[in-house]
């Protein structure tokens, strides 16, 4: 059987696809046998990878794509970088742990979720990112539709499940019972981001209701991480920077502006 014929078979289209340069490349190194063996299945195996990525990424829904290294840890001292770098290490996941996410509008709550995301999906763990406003739709919906059972089963399946902006809207009574569910549900079995601008103690209030509230509470933060950010918001740095914002006169040559001129580098 032809080469081509017996990769197209095994269905090893990246290999295919790179076969002419597999070959050359294995020649030009003077590879044995097993050198070019392992070099030939890598191939085909970093594109099955890719194409998985790319697949995860999409199913994922992220709003965007945001990195840790795209974020500025200088601007946010708050937060510890010892318990991020062991949350961006993803091994919660492996222990179905949930991560909280606290803080002001604008500090990075949705960033740090959205980059833990992306790591997840590059490890090879599907992720779903739902805002909790899009959530609570899906769940009434399904529940005047008599399909409850189906959603909250989709919704269990993800390993990790990112509900952004807990806090901004609060709940009915039968928001706050359906999210119970599905906290229910995914309870130890999977991990939860979940960001809110609320903390703890106002939970009572978002829930509509203080005994809901508590139980929520207890099964999200029985196994958790909470990352609480005490900060400025970016978003009204970079709108300050742009001067859209008014702010005090400084006399020329302070300090502060030689920080902001270095600190867009
Ligand atoms: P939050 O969810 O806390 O309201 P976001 O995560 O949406 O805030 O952040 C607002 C914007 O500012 C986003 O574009 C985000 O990428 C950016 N941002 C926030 N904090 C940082 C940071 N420390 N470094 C870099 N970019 C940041
Ligand atoms: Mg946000």
């Amino acid at each position: 059987m032809e080469l081509t014929t017996l990769l197209e078979r095994m269905k090893m289209e990246h290999l295919l696809a790179q076969l002419d340069g597999v070959c050359e490349h294995a020649a030009k190194g003077d590879l044995d046998y097993k050198g070019f063996l392992t070099q030939a299945l890598e191939a085909e195996w970093r594109g099955r990878h890719q194409r998985g990525v790319e697949s995860r990424l999409k199913l994922a829904r992220l709003p965007w794509i945001k990195t840790f290294d795209q974020f500025d840890f200088d601007f946010q001292p708050s937060i510890d970088r010892r318990q991020v770098r062991e949350l961006a290490g993803l091994s919660f996941i492996e222990r179905t742990e949930n991560v909280v996410l606290l803080g002001p509008p604008g500090v990075g709550k949705t960033h740090l979720a959205i980059a833990l995301g992306v790591k997840a999906v590059e490890a090879g763990h599907s992720v779903l990112f739902l805002t909790l406003e899009s959530l609570m739709g899906r769940l009434v919906r399904a529940r005047h539709e008599n399909r409850l059972d189906r959603i909250l089963q989709q919704l269990a399946y993800p390993r990790v499940l990112i509900l952004d902006e807990l806090g901004y809207l609060p709940l009915t009574r039968e928001e706050a019972s359906l999210f119970f569910r599905l906290l229910v549900r995914r309870y130890e079995r999977a991990s939860l981001i979940v960001t809110s601008n609320k903390s703890f103690v106002d939970w009572g209030e978002v829930f509509n209701d203080q005994i809901l509230a508590t139980a929520i509470l207890d099964r999200l933060l029985h196994h958790a991480t909470t990352v609480n950010i005490k900060g400025e918001s970016y978003r009204l740095r970079e709108k300050k920077k742009a001067g859209l914002l008014g702010r005090k006169p400084r006399p020329a040559g302070d300090p502060a502006d030689v920080e902001e001129v270095g600190a867009e580098a």
